[in-house]
């Protein structure tokens, strides 16, 4: 493999007329996705003068050239620096200045925020998704020599729920492992059409499974920004086979007046990841008959970690699965030896899917990677028959009176009163016990009592894990991919 745009070149020969993308404008095989990329390349290349290794930031929503974009950048082993468009103008020029972007690649529909950023960094020249370029049909490309296993193909900022947004630095190669890693979890063949409702500059929009797809030779569907009715419409219009989505999607879904009488028939897979997924929401697909699974996975291992089989989803609801083939995990205590089956440990994952380094920290990667070994900061622990549930996160972990609280085990708790729609728990300091949690909480209809809810907590829970305080929100602040952002939920809770 030269590179990963081979995957498409191939294809462009084995079955060129088959279809690769469906979007909302356009419609491309094989062959026509093939000759897109190499247009793009030749663009790069010759207009933009872009050079091996050369960053290039791409600010855009989700549409089939930002597919195309991925791969002319694999072709010229320049490096892709997705943004999340819902950032302020100050946090993407961080993320332009510190990858070291040389160009940006934006849209129509970005132009006013690419015009913003235009004042708070420099970069040398941008390219505009919706202008035509000149005709390079004839130019013969250059074929770069790309070292597929060390040279960096995407920086994707991770999400910041815990702190500043690291640059994990993805290869070609772990791109490749993950793809491989989906297809044989999930038995992505050339017949499936996968949805792409995650966002493109989101590790989740690529690699589950815009990419495993496109690697089977199957189809991938971009309906555009998400939106529940026109995924619901898109899913019966285009015979969808698998739809991965993270809680919040899955949610508006099941939520749209359209859900209980959608054709869903043709989908094989519902797919949930990103973040913990609850019974309530995993069972309101169930019920229906639809087969609902669970995946894990970080933007540091290109993503996916875990899958929970077509053999295990209705029996095991509530685990994230088991180790795909090519990763092993380990679970491990705060000495790094490994915890009995049954306690909660931190994750460690090693495999040819996790990333090279972060960009630039070095003392980072350092600490983050140690012989060979990913160390996640995700708790989890691993029942009787080998199958994973996650605990939460380490630095969420509170310590109340010597005793550990895991918020996700409260938060899914308070999850199960009828009315409560979103929980988040955190731990504010507290000068008798040290921390004590305290709870956020928005409603769906009606109205829950903050006693009510503490009542309902202690029914089910040992005293010091109940929250001293529930306050209640019209909405939890949420990150671009729809995680609860608990950083701001810090500065709430100390007032
Ligand atoms: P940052 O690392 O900057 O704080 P982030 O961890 O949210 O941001 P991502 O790479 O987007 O960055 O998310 C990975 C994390 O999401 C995992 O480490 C885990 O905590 C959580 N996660 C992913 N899938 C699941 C799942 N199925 N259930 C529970 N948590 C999940």
């Amino acid at each position: 493999m030269e590179n990963i745009a081979y995957w498409i070149h191939k294809r462009a020969l084995i079955t060129p007329v088959r279809v690769a993308v469906i979007s909302k404008s356009s419609q491309s095989t094989y062959q026509e996705l093939s000759r897109k990329i190499n247009e793009m390349a030749a663009a790069l290349r010759h207009t933009y003068f872009l050079e091996k290794g050369d960053r290039v930031a791409i600010l855009s929503q989700n549409r089939e050239e930002y597919v195309v974009a991925y791969f002319a950048i694999a072709q010229l082993g320049l490096v892709a620096v997705p943004l999340n468009i819902r950032l302020t103008t100050s946090e993407l020029a961080f993320q332009i200045k510190d990858s070291g972007a040389k160009t940006i690649i934006y849209e129509e529909e970005t132009e006013s925020l690419f015009q913003e950023i235009c004042h708070h960094t420099d970069f040398e020249s941008a390219y505009q998704f919706d202008r035509v370029e000149r005709d390079y049909s004839n130019k013969p490309l250059l074929v770069e020599e790309i070292d597929v296993k060390n040279d960096p193909f995407i920086i994707c900022y991770t999400s910041g729920t815990t702190g500043r947004p690291k640059g994990a630095v993805l290869t070609q190669e772990n791109m490749f492992w993950n793809a491989i890693n989906n297809q044989y979890a999930i038995e992505i063949t050339s017949s499936d059409k996968s949805i792409v409702l995650l966002p493109l500059f989101h590790i989740g929009g690529i690699g589950l499974f815009a990419f495993p797809t496109l690697l089977a030779g199957g189809t991938i569907v971009i309906p555009g920004k998400f939106d529940p009715g026109n995924a619901i419409r898109a899913i019966e219009d285009y015979q969808v086979t698998i739809v991965m989505g993270v809680p919040a999607i899955h949610d508006a879904i099941r939520r749209n007046s359209l859900f209980e009488t959608a054709n869903f028939d043709s989908v094989r897979w519902f797919y949930n990841g990103g973040a913990p997924c609850p019974k309530e929401l995993i069972n309101a697909y169930l019920d229906q008959g639809l087969p609902f699974g669970q995946g894990f996975g970080m933007t540091e291992t290109s993503p996916t970690i875990f899958m929970l089989s077509k053999e295990d989803y209705k029996r095991k609801v509530g685990s994230i699965g088991k180790p795909v083939l090519f990763c092993d995990i380990s679970i491990v205590d705060d000495k790094g030896e490994a915890v009995e089956q049954g306690e909660i440990g931190e994750l460690l994952i090693k495999g040819p899917n996790i990333m090279k380094e972060y960009w630039g920290l070095p003392e980072e990667t350092k600490e983050t990677i140690r012989d060979g070994w990913l160390y996640s900061g995700d708790l989890v622990r691993q029942d009787n028959e080998g199958f994973i549930y996650v605990a939460g996160r380490k630095k969420d972990m509170i310590i109340s009176g010597g005793e550990n609280i895991y918020p996700l085990e409260v938060e899914q708790v308070i999850k199960e009163l009828p009315g409560i729609n979103e929980v988040a728990v955190i731990g504010v300091e507290d000068d008798k016990w040290g921390e004590v949690p305290i709870a956020f909480v928005s409603l769906n209809e009606g109205s829950v009592h903050e006693a009510e809810i503490k009542r309902f907590a202690l029914t089910k829970l040992g005293k010091y894990k109940v929250p001293k305080r529930i306050i209640i929100m019209d909405e939890l602040p949420k990150n671009a991919t729809g995680k609860i952002n608990k950083k701001d939920l810090f500065s709430k809770g100390v007032n």
